[in-house]
């Protein structure tokens, strides 16, 4: 640990990026897989690699109890020590000098009692950590600190350690950003890149592969010039959860879209997964789906807030998986293989329930293309995902290969009833607006939302203005406000709601003008609100699966 905080310390000290990255590629180079493993994590200030599913959960006051306790300083103290510094490891490293081990524990012990913190609840985590910070040399502790508090501020960018990776080893850099976008996790490519594993088809089952993603297009004549392709195929755009599922011999891992491991979370699919007969790496959207019909995100969501999944829960809200892409085929990485060929492959595992197949179109015109948005519009469902057959995966990237046609939004006219004070950039200013239509059966203003997301810094200080006179109750972090300031609100979707009055809550609400030209009594009605809900939201009819083997 003691080399990596003197490498720590040699890379804050100098601001000059070249500099930095050479100090930081020759203590790569010193190191063995595993300890180049958690440097690599460690130095991006993070205690455990994305794909594990950990967070520490040790707040401030155990930190400080701990740093007290081995320093045998009073609060007093060490509040004057933090106004010096106000970082949490510079305070950490100074508080604890002369009254530590000084001694130089290995990357592996430190590793294994950052888990150590994570496994133990609640106060019981400060016991491990108090037992390292009393061995450790204060200038590896203020490092150890740095780690916790998830903030290094020796100016060093994810780029940075990616720059000294390839530096260390003799890879350009663009390689190693390859390796990253593929494994998501820095502390796995920088052993790939030391081990020479640089090639993209590199997919290694239980490392998960960042998932590919769809740019935006507005209609369907755009999307096909934009593929530049003489036919695209096309899938529905499923609302449910992105997944990657991998599977080996019996072996099963689910991915969120986050690189998390989520397998508890699904259950069936996992304990499914071995009657595959091969070993498989899956792209998906887990649905929830009963008898033959996909339920609501909303029944989805009940589900995904829960550590524990019962019984009862997999009965009322069952979920399956609709695959989309096979990236990984019994000893086969299939990332460059065509789309075609990766979906002819999949379509021959002759997969059944939890595991379905994307229902898939052929278009040969932007009239075909159109013809077929408008028959998944019709059914209900959120959009169409159009992709080019010839395509490779392309890990990470929002490219051209995969393109998202949605819906041309809804907008709604509201009025703001309430308004917030902002946080960080939005400190002082009213920049959270809640906002209602019109109930016309009791000619009641009710809440169907918040936004905070669409304004200029300019627009926000004259709201601020205009809210502050006319607010008619103050509660400190809010204010309850004439309701006078018209607007016009974008959403994704429209669910049911008990958080507001209406019942419905817009998801992803955001403010598209201000409607000064609009009076409050031509706003929107919860009958509109009411219809959009039945029309696109409130129904999701036909499964628009295809079933494979399970008709
Ligand atoms: P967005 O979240 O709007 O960027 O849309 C991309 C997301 O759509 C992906 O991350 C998937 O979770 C989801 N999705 C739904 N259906 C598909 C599909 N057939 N192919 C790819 N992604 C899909």
């Amino acid at each position: 640990m003691l080399d990596f905080a003197r490498t720590g310390a040699a890379v804050g000290g100098t601001s000059a990026t070249l500099e930095k990255t050479r100090l930081l590629a020759a203590y790569f180079r010193s190191l063995d897989d595993d300890d180049l493993r958690r440097a690599a994590i460690f130095m991006s200030g993070r205690p455990f690699g994305p794909s594990k599913r950990r967070t520490l959960g040790l707040g401030w006051s155990t930190l400080s109890k701990a740093i007290g306790s081995v320093s045998r300083r009073d609060d007093d103290e060490l509040q004057g020590i933090f106004r010096k510094h106000s970082d949490l490891g510079d305070w950490a490293g100074e508080a604890l000098e002369g009254s530590t081990g000084n001694e130089d524990v290995p990357l592996e012990e430190v590793e294994a009692t950052l888990e150590a913190i994570r496994g133990a609840r609640g106060a019981a985590k400060a016991a491990p950590l108090e037992a390292l910070l009393r061995r450790l040399h204060p200038e590896a502790a203020r490092f150890v600190v740095k780690i916790i508090s998830t903030e290094m501020r020796i100016g060093l960018s994810e780029g940075l350690v990616e720059a000294a990776i390839a530096e260390a080893f003799g890879v350009p850099v663009t390689q190693v950003k390859r390796v990253h976008l593929i494994t998501g996790d820095i502390g796995e490519t920088a052993v790939r890149v030391k081990r020479g594993e640089i090639e993209s088809s590199a997919v290694t089952l239980f490392q998960p592969v960042r998932f590919m993603l769809a740019s935006p297009v507005e209609t369907a004549a755009d999307a096909f010039e934009r593929m530049g392709a003489e036919k695209v195929w096309t899938e529905e755009k499923y609302d449910g959860v992105r997944c990657q599922l991998h599977h080996a011999e019996g072996r099963v891992e689910l991915f969120s879209r986050d690189l998390k491991e989520t397998t508890a979370a699904f259950p069936e699919l996992a304990e499914s997964a071995p009657r595959i007969g091969h070993d498989v790496l899956f792209d998906g959207e887990v649905l929830a789906h009963r008898d033959g019909r996909v339920l609501r995100f909303f029944e989805l969501q009940r589900r995904l807030g829960r550590k524990i999944v019962t019984d009862q829960m997999r009965h009322e809200v069952p979920v399956v998986l609709v695959i989309f892409d096979l990236l990984y085929l019994d000893g086969r990485p299939l990332l460059d293989e065509p789309l075609e060929e990766r979906r002819r492959l999949l379509e021959g595992l002759g997969l059944d329930h939890p595991f379905l197949l994307a229902r898939l179109e052929e278009a040969t015109s932007p009239d075909d293309l159109d013809r077929i948005f408008v028959d998944t519009r019709e059914r209900g469902n959120e959009g169409l995902m159009v992709k080019d057959p010839k395509s490779p995966y392309t890990p990470g990237r929002r490219g051209l290969a995969w393109l998202k046609l949605k819906r041309p939004l809804a907008t709604l006219d509201v009025v703001v009833t309430a308004v917030e004070w902002g946080h960080g950039k939005r400190k002082g200013v009213l920049s959270d607006y809640t906002f209602a239509v019109k109930d016309t059966a009791s000619s009641r203003l009710v809440n169907v939302g918040k936004a905070y997301t669409g304004l200029t810094d300019a627009e926000i200080a004259d709201m601020t203005r205009r809210f502050l006179a006319i607010t008619l109750e103050d509660r400190g972090w809010a204010r309850i406000v004439k309701p006078e300031v018209v607007l016009e609100v974008a959403f994704d979707s429209i669910q049911h709601s008990g958080r507001h009055a209406s019942g419905y809550a817009l998801r992803f609400p955001r403010i598209v003008r201000i409607r000064d030209d609009k009076p409050v009594d031509e706003i929107d009605t919860l009958n509109r609100v009411s219809e959009l809900y039945e029309r696109y939201f409130g129904k999701k009819t036909e499964t628009s699966l295809s079933q494979v083997a399970e008709t």
